[in-house]
């Protein structure tokens, strides 16, 4: 198969304003990478706060997107685990150094020299991306398709988030219902736990779909749930949920912040903390999350509701995300 020399990519020259759509080179893969031909991406809140430059180092230009699936064209002469024609999904998580004390440790998840995809790495919001090999998931045929790209962020920074918390949790608490929510709620139902998810106030389209997925009680983020919550998640980047969160909580309850941003967290009373209640973030993921969350899957067939857009159509998604007008998930599917 004869590869074109150029492809086109929405690409980020400055932060803050809108992508712009050109033809660029496609990019050749070294030694430890693949070129995968991107068959989705999909757009995470993440990209959002790349684009409105409110995370600082972007490497620009910079091709954004970290929910990739695609198919292996080329391999490059050290890659073993994956060849052409496989199926792969690119996270967030694209390379890490392996030396430092993170990565010794089993927290590649901090790497100290750890690089991004589409936000320090060019990323799959393109016709083409390359990838470091040792960081792509092998995909089956089943996740070949675009529904399966918010997989790999929203739905592993979701199953991240709940493994942070304590198995024995029964009553978990989804805050903001987006693209990571709606994937954490199949999993957790099916594992037996209660679901309890908060929208913004008034928001009942939202609070309806929840239900449909299993949710014991939907309401707003300013709402009271019928029961005290063991964890909660916050996936929405609304600092002022922590506090609201945590006088929903148990004792010993948790409250874990899925966010790579958020804003300004208001000053609460020690008395919401107290009796041993947490705030933990999560940033990241480690390959060994990726795994983990791949095999569940084997078991919990979890169905994603997406919106579709073409390549050129990014901003447009971006700018519905923006505003919240995305029901669950956004991606790019490219011709
Ligand atoms: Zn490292
Ligand atoms: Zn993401």
């Amino acid at each position: 198969m004869s590869l074109p020399t150029s492809m086109n990519a929405m690409v980020l020259e400055s932060p803050g304003k809108p992508l712009v759509y050109k033809e660029v080179p496609v990019p050749t893969p070294s030694a430890n990478q693949v070129l995968i031909k991107v068959i989705a991406c999909g757009i995470c809140r993440t990209d959002l706060h790349v684009v409105d430059g409110e995370l600082n180092h972007p490497k620009l230009p910079l091709v954004p997107g970290h929910e990739i699936i695609g198919k292996v064209v080329i391999q490059g002469n050290n890659v073993l685990n994956i060849k052409v024609n496989d199926i792969v999904g690119v996270p967030w998580l694209g390379y890490t150094c392996g030396i430092c004390k993170f990565c010794k440790t089993g927290k590649e998840n901090l790497c100290n020299n750890a690089g991004f995809t589409g936000y320090t790495i060019d990323g799959g919001y393109a016709e083409y991306t390359v990838a470091d090999a040792r960081f792509c998931f092998l995909l089956d045929d089943e996740h070949s398709k675009p529904g399966a790209a918010p997989l790999l962020c929203a739905g592993l920074i979701g199953f991240r988030s709940y493994k942070m918390i304590n198995s024995a949790a029964k009553n978990i608490g989804l805050y903001g219902f987006g693209a990571a929510a709606h994937i954490l709620i199949q999993i957790a139902v099916s594992q037996g736990k209660n679901v309890f998810s908060f929208t913004k106030d008034g928001d009942t389209t939202t609070q309806n779909f929840a239900k449909t997925l299993g949710s014991k009680w939907a309401g707003g983020s300013s709402d009271v749930p019928p029961v005290k919550l063991d964890a909660a998640i916050i996936f929405a980047p609304a600092g002022e949920l922590i506090p609201m969160a945590l006088k929903n909580l148990e004792k010993a309850g948790q409250v874990i912040c899925g966010g790579i941003h958020m804003s300004e967290i208001p000053a609460f009373s020690y008395d919401l903390l107290w009796e041993e209640r947490s705030v933990q973030s999560v940033a990241n993921l480690t390959r060994k999350d990726g795994q983990d969350f791949f095999k569940v899957l084997e078991n919990v067939p979890v169905h994603t509701e997406t919106e579709l857009f073409s390549l050129q159509q990014a901003n447009e998604a971006l700018e519905r995300l923006r505003q919240g007008k995305i029901k669950s998930a956004a991606v790019l599917v490219m011709n």
